[in-house]
């Protein structure tokens, strides 16, 4: 039996790429189609280095997102069922729940939590771990672990990173730390299906609007000063936007907040929301007004409430410049507060600080 979509063959080595994923250079190989009709994005594809990274992006995930650019899918027949390729039918697997609990301790070594320690201070920062259950791996010494909880509770598997504690980046070189633990735990016909980082928090507070990020990290951060959002991130720029992971979001009010550059990507995410009927806002802000520095550093909703010295102007200003932000805001009964010291209770719905 033949396929109609594989990997590109090795043919030298303009057919190997970059990673999306880990950033590994020539790591990895694109999907084609034999038939030449349907060209993939760069990120359909697969990463050699099925350890470290073990990202694959199939097909069939892209035209489930893309149903428009389905063509005779019924010829389509998998080539590889593996970790990024579960069948529809099979049910997840979890992570066992001891093995989680246990990562839950270590903070003072966690170099992610040194930073934002640095930043919000320990006892907020300690809160935030809490509150997203996020844990201290030794795979590397002080690494994080984001650990996917689904809005059932349970663990569908966690991402290890390694930050430096000072900057609060990750630590790319000499290699970009990052690993799997579904992949470390080396469990046979482990069926990983990923799902939001922070989902379990949509089980509680259903009346907040859901904001969502790329990155763990800005999540956190994000949930600490604008915590009238519920904030989760979908851990990459194509993560999380299937079908399945979107059905969490349904009858909720949601806002993306994409990364510099990312935008039109998100836009595209954003139309497919629409057409599952999940009411959704784009937040255009950074795109808008950021500085060449602050786009050549790819920077994030995060990296702005951080740098902000008065956040309540800068939302002020996100607001003139995005009336469909403000509309948003009021629609929530978010309003803006300049008198108020005090973080707003996000149960209360009067005041609003950023
Ligand atoms: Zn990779």
């Amino acid at each position: 039996m033949s396929y109609r979509y594989i990997l590109e063959p090795y043919k030298g080595i303009a057919t190997r790429h970059t990673c999306p994923t880990c950033e590994q250079k020539k790591s990895f190989s694109r999907y084609i189609d034999t038939e030449n009709k349907v060209s993939f994005p760069n990120h359909v594809g697969r990463c050699d280095r099925e350890e470290k990274c073990g990202y694959h992006f199939i097909p069939k995930q892209y035209f489930e997102e893309n149903p428009e650019r389905r063509e005779s899918f019924s010829d389509y027949q998998p080539t590889i069922q593996r970790s990024f390729s579960p069948m529809k039918e099979k049910e997840p697997s979890y992570i066992d729940s001891k093995l989680v609990e246990s990562s839950l301790s270590c903070y003072p070594k966690n170099k992610l939590y040194q930073y934002l320690s640095s930043q919000l201070g320990e006892d907020e920062t300690m809160k935030l771990m809490m509150k997203y259950k996020v844990g201290s791996a030794k795979h590397w010494e002080g690494a994080t672990v984001f650990w996917q909880r689904d809005i059932a509770g349970r663990v569908r598997t966690g991402k290890v990173m390694l930050y430096d504690p000072e900057s609060g980046k990750r630590v790319k070189h000499p290699y970009n730390h990052i690993t799997w633990v579904h992949s470390l735990l080396k469990q046979e016909n482990f069926n990983l299906k990923q799902c939001f980082f922070g989902e379990h928090l949509l089980a509680s507070q259903s009346n907040l609007p859901v904001a969502i990020v790329e990155s763990e990290k800005t999540a956190l951060i994000s949930s600490f000063y604008m915590p009238q959002f519920q904030w989760i991130a979908t851990g990459g720029k194509h993560g999380c936007f299937n079908d399945e992971n979107l059905q969490v979001l349904k009858a909720r009010k949601t806002i993306l907040f994409p990364d510099l550059g990312a935008w039109e990507d998100w836009q595209v995410k954003a139309d497919k929301m629409k057409s599952l009927n999940i009411e959704v806002e784009i937040f255009d802000f950074l795109e808008k007004r950021a500085t060449p520095e602050q786009r050549k550093e790819g920077y994030d909703i995060a990296d702005f409430l951080l740098e902000a010295k008065q956040p309540t102007a800068i939302l002020q200003d996100m607001i003139k410049r995005n009336p469909a932000l403000k509309i948003l805001m009021e629609e929530f009964g978010l309003v803006l507060d300049n008198s108020s010291k005090n973080r707003v209770n996000p149960r209360k719905k009067t005041g609003f600080r950023l």
